[in-house]
């Protein structure tokens, strides 16, 4: 739809963060072959597109998702480091542990380049004579044993088609009858100054971070030690407000970046509580916060990988692999069971 590189939708900026911290095993599992399929494309377009860096999770001690995720990382034997109160300080200086909150390091876990990996994506797809056809926006899908598919400018058609649209899923999928229960947010991507420069830094080994419920009710802040822009730390708040997508701009508040504030003033005394910079990204979420992985209820021909509800991007090489093996009629190399339509039932609406 839009001229790439661009920053229009969910995938751009400079940095992501990637782990194999879950609660949930099936994204370890997944993640387990991500990490590999990083490497490969790291190795063939010859880029480095991931920094370790460590992962610092700090939630409350005995709440059900902190205590789930040790249990599904001891399972899985990743690597980690737990770390006892009275050693926090000496490992993590400049950080403030809540009261009554546990802490632990997913040691593998990093910085992946986002911007960097999307450009070697596409180059070496296109040195595979892949072709991208960006600037041109899908405008009808006509489904059936022969897909077709109507831009402002073509029209192509292919046995199967596999629709990734991010914010727009549901915008594309109204031409299949089909629409997900998936909520658009608007995220307000803050950096923060470091009061003494580096203080956070990558080469200080300052890891990445996530503060599970940072008080009851709220969600997830995360956090990116400073390296894009020398000096500013990025700490962002897990959710924001609901927008369309075309719209991203024209929604204003600023609630999320309140309540960062005050946690950077209580645990990140090193920032200055106000952000240097704020940009702006959407996430695409959907009710339980799992991604869809899944053809379409009627049109098995139709692949739909959509909703991934701001933690999508240290997958998309697998991803991208289990959307290609659907597509292609393929058994998918990891059970999609979590990932299907049918547990919207009630939600989903297929007018066909
Ligand atoms: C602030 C922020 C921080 C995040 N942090 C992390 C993180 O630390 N770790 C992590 O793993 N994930 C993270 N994520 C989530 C991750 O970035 C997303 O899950 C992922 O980028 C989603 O990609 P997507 O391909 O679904 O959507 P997009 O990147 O938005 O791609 C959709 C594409 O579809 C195109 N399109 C839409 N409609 C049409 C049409 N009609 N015709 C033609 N093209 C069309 C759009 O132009 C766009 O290029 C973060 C996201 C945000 C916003």
């Amino acid at each position: 739809m839009f001229v790439l590189p661009h920053s229009r939708g969910s995938s751009h900026g400079q940095t992501r963060i990637i782990r194999k911290a879950y609660e949930e095993n099936v994204y370890i599992q997944m993640m387990q072959e991500s990490y590999e399929l990083w490497a490969q494309l790291e190795e063939e377009a010859g880029v480095e597109l991931y920094r370790r860096t460590g992962l610092l999770v700090m939630g409350p001690e005995n709440s059900e998702g902190f205590s789930c995720l040790q249990a599904t990382m001891q399972s899985h034997k990743i690597p980690r480091v737990v770390l006892e109160k009275q050693e926090f300080r000496q490992h993590i200086p400049n950080v403030n542990l809540t009261d009554g909150n546990g802490a632990l390091i997913d040691t593998n876990a990093g910085v992946l380049y986002a911007d960097r990996a999307l450009r070697a994506v596409q180059r070496l797809f296109q040195s595979s004579e892949g072709v991208i056809k960006d600037g041109e926006k899908v405008i009808d899908i006509t489904p059936g044993a022969v897909v077709t598919v109507t831009t402002g400018s073509g029209v192509y058609r292919g046995r199967s088609l596999v629709i990734t649209a991010g914010p727009w899923a549901n915008r594309l999928l109204t031409h299949t009858g089909l629409q997900l229960p998936l909520k658009v947010v608007k995220i307000n991507v803050c950096y923060w100054k470091e009061k003494i420069p580096g203080t956070y830094s990558v080469s200080q080994r300052f890891p990445c971070f996530i503060q599970m419920e940072p008080k009851e009710g709220e969600y997830d802040i995360y956090g990116l030690p400073s390296n894009e822009y020398p000096g500013l730390m990025k700490v962002c708040y897990h959710m924001g407000s609901e927008t369309e997508p075309d719209e991203r701009d024209k929604q204003t508040d600023r609630g999320d970046i309140d309540i960062l504030m005050r946690y950077i003033t209580r645990c990140l005394p090193g920032l200055v509580p106000v952000p240097a910079v704020v940009e702006t990204c959407m996430y695409t979420v959907t009710p339980d916060h799992h991604f869809v992985l899944d053809s379409h209820p009627t049109y098995g021909n139709i692949i739909i990988g959509a909703g991934f509800s701001g933690h999508g991007f240290k997958f998309g090489p697998i991803i991208g692999k289990v959307l290609s093996q659907l597509a292609m009629g393929q058994v998918p190399s990891h059970d999609l069971s979590p990932f299907g339509i049918r547990r919207f039932q009630s939600h989903a609406r297929s007018s066909l």
